[in-house]
């Protein structure tokens, strides 16, 4: 049954990621823009999916990276003492909330793809901090965590590794840092990905946990691994848990993983390192205007 399962899993996999099947989302993508014409994630003015004054608002939301590991209960601890606990540093973009929140939820799950000309810099800038506040030397692998088969089904594409993409496109990621997310697979069984199996969002936090146990080294990558200095890359940080499962398995391997660059933190990582001012007057006006 596990094994009629998979084979389906994995035509279904092969035909959605195909070009006859890309094409077909991108026509119905198309079709979809036609019937309800796209409108500014930020304030609804339609024509756009950024307009050029949420664009302007959203830059700023996002131009200062800072350490985000203060409320991640569930990040690796890397020391204690009498003085206190050091968990994984982590630096992020951006706070999780009001139109960064919009912006990166309309490019991870309504289709928006052409956002990522505004959160691809945005990672890459909290990448380029990461590397130079916890690297001890420039080169580096820069690892993510590989989608889950449900993930990959319900989206037909990885939101994550498009943002890389463009950034390393870009030539925006800081030289000596070296993309390696092929290094890691998911290992959760694709029946997991049928429908009415429950996703992530639904579980406990200690399954959560458990569900960490699904990443796996790729064939070949331990060599690649043993002795590298490692930085993740997430987009979202919210207790810290994935990236816990990152470390652990990548340690295990023999690397050594410095620390952790995200797009947003969620509201329980706050800023260790103050918000401006500006940030505080946008979010206000957002507030508002959101009433
Ligand atoms: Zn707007």
């Amino acid at each position: 049954m596990a094994e009629r399962g998979n084979r389906l899993l994995s035509g279904l996999d092969r035909l959605w990621f195909s070009g006859a099947g890309a094409a077909l989302r991108s026509a119905a993508h198309q079709t979809a823009d036609l019937v309800a014409p796209t409108w500014c994630v930020g304030c609804r003015a339609s024509g756009t999916d950024l307009c050029g004054d949420c664009h302007h608002d959203l830059r700023l939301l996002m131009r200062r990276p800072f350490r985000a590991e203060g409320g991640a209960q569930a990040l690796p601890v890397l020391e204690a003492d009498r003085t206190g606990v050091d968990v994984l540093p982590v630096i992020s973009a951006a706070r999780y909330r009001t139109l960064v929140a919009d912006v990166v939820v309309a490019f991870k799950d309504h289709e928006r793809v052409r956002l990522s000309r505004v959160l691809a810099p945005a990672l890459a800038g909290a990448v380029c901090a990461a590397a130079g506040a916890v690297l001890p030397r420039p080169e580096a692998l820069l690892i993510w965590p590989p989608a889950s088969p449900r993930a990959r089904l319900r989206r037909g594409r990885s939101p994550l590794q498009e943002l890389l993409g463009e950034a390393e496109t870009g030539q925006v990621l800081p030289a000596g840092i070296t993309p390696a997310g092929h290094l890691l697979r998911h290992t959760g069984s694709v029946l997991e990905a049928l429908p009415g199996r429950s996703g992530q969002k639904g579980r406990s936090k200690v399954l959560r946990r458990k569900a960490m146990s699904q990443f796996g080294l790729a064939p070949g990558s331990q060599p690649r691994l043993q002795g590298a200095d490692v930085l993740l890359v997430d987009d979202v940080l919210t207790t810290g848990a994935t990236l816990h499962g990152l470390y652990g398995l990548l340690a295990a391997a023999g690397a050594a993983v410095h620390g952790a660059a995200v797009l947003a933190a969620a509201p329980q990582a706050e800023p260790i390192w103050g918000v401006t001012s500006a940030q505080r007057r946008i979010e206000d006006r957002d507030f508002r205007n959101r009433r």
